[in-house]
């Protein structure tokens, strides 16, 4: 990977102080889940119908999905701690064959909930072992090999798979069907993020005056990982700069340094659009070019920068590639450059 973005929504596994943070930070309960109001409205609902019930059903398997950082995991650790459930985290990329995937399913208990990040990237061969363990808990393994080969049904515990994944559209469709519940997570409002920010202040024990805040806010790409993130870089600021307090003065000045600006830019989204205005001008680029001109992957833009440029009406996708829109061309010339 290129440089550390600090406007990255993903989370840097190798760096144990953000998986810290991150889990001390973690909201519990929908509770202390801030916003998507929809998606919490449809899971309560589907929870309270299993709790309801006593006779043994376990709760729909759930897809969820949308762009990294919006909270698909903590959602599902919220699911597993409201029906009571033991929470089991792995991922696509992590279970390289059947055999893994027959393990980790053999050991779940009834009722638990097994969590799969990035469900896109399962191998083919393990997504087939998926299918009809979802489907009626059963789970089919051969045993020798040739003409001799036997197979073998298992029952397993019923349990609650949740899938996240950032693209919906990469997943194959039997495995789509299997889930009884599928939720979109949408950029939060600006409201939503002063929310997350004020709470994450609160745990972190600092003090943010309101107009600092929603400067914070206005950065934060509409992302709570995000907006995490920069309160704690703003609050250790503070803490070297000042007297730990938090004011517009304070934060403007350490997210300047940051050099993210009032959309949430940072140097890199701002060096992908003046590349495509000075390359293509107003012509609509394909994916690939804009890939080669910023040398980073197609899937790192389309899955990560992309998304949140496209939500605020700077870009704009059409049927022969993005373009950079009016709004960013004005954004740009008062950042400084085109
Ligand atoms: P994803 O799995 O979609 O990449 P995460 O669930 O890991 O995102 O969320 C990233 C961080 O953002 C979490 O550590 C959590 O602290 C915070 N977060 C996410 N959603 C919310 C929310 N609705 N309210 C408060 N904090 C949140």
């Amino acid at each position: 990977m290129g440089i550390e973005r600090l406007v990255d929504t993903t989370l840097d596994e190798e760096n144990h102080e953000e998986q810290a943070l991150e889990n001390s930070l973690r909201p519990i309960s929908f509770n202390d889940y801030i916003g998507q109001e929809r998606m919490k409205r449809n899971l309560k609902v589907a929870i309270d119908a299993v709790k309801k019930r006593s006779d043994g059903t376990t709760l729909d398997h759930i897809l969820l999905y949308g762009p990294p950082g919006l909270g698909k995991t903590t959602m599902a650790a919220v699911i597993a701690h409201e029906m009571g459930a033991n929470f089991r985290v792995t991922s696509g990329p992590a279970i390289e064959r059947a055999g893994d995937l027959a393990s980790i399913l053999t050991n779940l208990a009834e009722g638990d909930v097994l969590f799969i990040d990035e469900i896109h990237r399962l191998r083919r061969a393990v997504e087939e072992v998926l299918y009809s363990a979802m489907e009626d808990f059963k789970l089919d393994i051969v045993i020798g090999k040739g003409p001799a080969a036997s197979s073998v049904r298992l029952d397993l515990p019923k349990f609650t798979i949740i899938g996240a994944t950032t693209r919906a559209g990469a997943i194959a469709k039997p495995l789509q069907d299997r889930f009884g519940l599928v939720e979109r997570l949408e950029y939060y409002t600006e409201d939503e993020i002063k929310k997350i920010i004020a709470r994450t202040a609160n745990i972190l024990n600092t003090k943010i005056q309101p107009d600092a805040l929603d400067l914070i806010a206005a950065r934060a790409r509409r992302t709570p990982r995000i907006a995490n993130r920069l309160t704690k870089r703003v609050r250790d600021f503070a803490d070297v700069n000042g007297d730990g307090i938090v004011d517009k003065t304070t934060a403007e000045q350490s997210l300047n340094l940051m050099e993210i600006d009032d959309l949430g830019l940072d140097p890199a989204d701002r060096n992908m659009l003046n590349l495509m205005l000075e390359n293509y001008g107003d012509r609509p680029v394909g994916l690939s070019t804009i890939a080669a001109l910023t040398g980073d992957e197609e899937t790192t833009i389309s899955d990560y920068y992309e998304p949140y440029l496209l939500q605020m009406g700077l870009l704009e996708r059409t049927k022969h590639g993005r373009k950079v829109t009016k709004k960013a061309k004005d954004h740009l010339a008062k950042t400084g450059k085109i």
